[in-house]
Parts: C-alpha cells; sequence; structure tokens
C-alpha cells in the first residue's frame, strides 16, 4: 500500500469511482510551446502522438451511448446500441493535450459533444489562437458555446514568460482580448472564459478567491480584458515539472510540502471520482495525471475507449500513487481548481 492509500485509510475513506460524468480526453502531445511545468511532456516536436480518426470516433461513440445500459451482447466497437436508456452518462467532454486544437479531429469531436447537448470545454493556451490554419478558432468555439479554460499563471510578463516561455504574456493579452470581442468573459453572452493559475515556483497556490480578485482588478486596469473564473492549480511532481525541481534540488522539499500539506476536507471533491480519461491511443486512466504516469485501467486486461463502458467503471477501486498528495495538499486541486475555498474554514 502507498504512502497516499494508508493516509486516506487512516481517514476513514476509501478512493472508487462514482458515476462518469466528465470524460477528458487526450488529443495528444502535440503543442506550439514547451513550458517547464508541463506534465503532459508536450512540445513541437511530438507529432506522432496524436489521435487519430479513428479513434475520435469511438469516443464520439461511447458519449452517445454513455447513458444507456447495453443489450448483452454489445459490440466492441462503440457502435450505437439500442439498449435502455437510463439517464445520466456524459455531461462534460473536456478537451485538452497538448494543443488539443493542433489535432485535425479537434472541431469533429467538439462538433459532435455540441450535438449530443454535452457541455465542451477546451483547454486552450491561447497562443494557439494565432497558428497559421487557426485564424477562426475563436469563432468556432463561440459558435459552438465552448468553454474555454486558459492558462495564465500570472498577471505580470515577467513570471509569464519565464514559466511559458518568452512573447507568451503578450500573445496571451493578444488572444485574450481577441475572445473578449467574441463575447467570451461576458456574463450575458453564456460564454465562459476561466483562466488558470499554477504557481511560478515550487510551493502551493494562493487563495483562489482572493487572487481572482487580484487577476480581475489587474487584468481590468491594465489590458481591459474581462474574464468569469479563475482556477488555482497545484503543479504535479511529475515528469517534465519534476525534473525541473530535481534540476533546481527541490524535488523533495517540493513532495514533503505536499504530504505535510494533506487536507481530508479535499477527498470527496477528488475529480477522478467522476472522470474518466482517456489517452490519445484510447487508452483509459482514472485522471490526466495517472495517464502521463502510464497508469492504465485494467480488467483482467488494459482498458481502452474500444472496449470498456460506463458501466464496467462505477465501484472501481481508483489507482493511486504518491503523486496523488499533489491534489489533496492545501485546499485541494483538479483541473477546476481549488477543492475547498480557504475563505471557508478548513474542516480537518
Ligand atoms: S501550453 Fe500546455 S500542453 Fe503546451 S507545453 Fe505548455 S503546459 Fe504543456
Ligand atoms: S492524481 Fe489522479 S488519481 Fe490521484 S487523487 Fe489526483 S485525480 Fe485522483
Amino acid at each position: 500500500m502507498n504512502l497516499f492509500e494508508k493516509k486516506i485509510h487512516s481517514n476513514g475513506f476509501r478512493l472508487t469511482k462514482g458515476p462518469i460524468e466528465i470524460l477528458q480526453v487526450n488529443l495528444g502531445k502535440l503543442c506550439n510551446m514547451t513550458c517547464v511545468h508541463c506534465h503532459v511532456e508536450a512540445g513541437p516536436t511530438k507529432t506522432r502522438e496524436n489521435m487519430d480518426l479513428r479513434t475520435t470516433e469511438a469516443v464520439a461513440a461511447y458519449m452517445k451511448n454513455s447513458g444507456i445500459i447495453p443489450p448483452p451482447r454489445f459490440g466492441p466497437e462503440g457502435q450505437s446500441v439500442s439498449g435502455r436508456y437510463r439517464g445520466g452518462g456524459i455531461k462534460t467532454l473536456d478537451l485538452t493535450g497538448g494543443a488539443p486544437e493542433m489535432n485535425p479531429h479537434f472541431r469533429y469531436l467538439a462538433t459532435e459533444a455540441r450535438q449530443l447537448g454535452i457541455h465542451v470545454i477546451d483547454r486552450c493556451n491561447l497562443t494557439v489562437l494565432f497558428l497559421p490554419g487557426q485564424e477562426n478558432l475563436g469563432q468556432f468555439l463561440a459558435d459552438h458555446n465552448v468553454e474555454i479554460i486558459a492558462s495564465l499563471p500570472c498577471y505580470l510578463k515577467e513570471n509569464v514568460d519565464r514559466q511559458r516561455g518568452r512573447g507568451t504574456f503578450d500573445k496571451s493579452i493578444k488572444g485574450l482580448q481577441l475572445l473578449n470581442r467574441l463575447g467570451y468573459g461576458k456574463e450575458e453572452s453564456g460564454l465562459a472564459l476561466n483562466l488558470v493559475y499554477n504557481p511560478v515556483g515550487p510551493h502551493l497556490p494562493p487563495d483562489q478567491h482572493e487572487l481572482e480578485k487580484d487577476y480581475k482588478k489587474r487584468l481590468k486596469e491594465d489590458w481591459g480584458i474581462a474574464f468569469n473564473r479563475l482556477y488555482t492549480i497545484t503543479n504535479m511532481p511529475i515528469t517534465r515539472y519534476a525534473k525541473y525541481l530535481r534540476a533546481l534540488n527541490q524535488y523533495e522539499a517540493y513532495v514533503e510540502l505536499l504530504i505535510n500539506s494533506f487536507n481530508p476536507a479535499t477527498l470527496e471533491g477528488l475529480m477522478c471520482r467522476n472522470t474518466l480519461s482517456v489517452g490519445w491511443d484510447g487508452r483509459l486512466y482514472d485522471c490526466d495525471f495517472n495517464q502521463m504516469l502510464g497508469m492504465q485501467l485494467r480488467n483482467g486486461k488494459p482498458m481502452t475507449i474500444f472496449d470498456v463502458y460506463i458501466w464496467n467503471l462505477e465501484g472501481r477501486r481508483i489507482e493511486t500513487g504518491n503523486h496523488c498528495f499533489g491534489c489533496t495538499a492545501g485546499c485541494g486541486s483538479s483541473c477546476q481548481g481549488a477543492l475547498e475555498n480557504k475563505s471557508e474554514k478548513v474542516r480537518r
């Protein structure tokens, strides 16, 4: 039993899957950037690790069938079935990468999901909006009412450029202004524009609510930018970020900080409980972090989007490791930001 399991067991908790409502799909590792904190190890050279059409079609079929109890001989190809509709199913398609928009099937998948009435999130790095061939990306997202969750680790240029590469801040500001012109970030438009903060150094994020106020003030005053919510996310000490911490000789200290900051009040809200993560090659995982660590779901054999259905997963034990302390430290962390607001009383 790993240290994380011991810790949650000592708090009387077992981490198991509930109903799957969020399908988080990693469309590949191709990205126009190479940020130091990137747990995906994405970059411009990762051209081979990208989801192909057959796999995106299987994802679309899975979304379509996710609220249906299958007949006994439900085929392995994810085809439509005439089973009994049981309600529920996938409510959100969360598209990530790399830069998910650089995958040629990104728009197909987003369109399919919207036609099924599924909410779609695009995890956008903002600079992708200015790549050749992506000139109408913002308009496409607005036309399909896709929520944008965009990285902006600081409202200060030097901090953003240090973490994400020189010139990123200026392009990010231009991208946010473009999205505002399309209606994003304005309450009355219904087009959600949420930002992501992750610490530039090896420490926990500050209070999400307080930081959001600072971001809103600075971005409005300095650049005329409006947005809806700010999500604070803890950096995971895995892959590229682990290498970065080791190079600074700060890996052990950071891991210790995460362990010592364990907060049991975050357990109920852990994102792996209602999320299914799909890799670019169709393999399935409990979350995006487990995906990057190769902790594929197994059911006698490795599970993929081609041969698994939503009703197989409920009640399953979630695969954990000591990296999970990154989700339970302080106010907690998920792809939707903090799990508990520090402004509220911390339950321990
Ligand atoms: S933009 Fe996102 S996916 Fe691309 S390198 Fe940076 S963190 Fe990784
Ligand atoms: S790393 Fe993944 S499996 Fe572990 S607690 Fe976080 S979301 Fe759950």
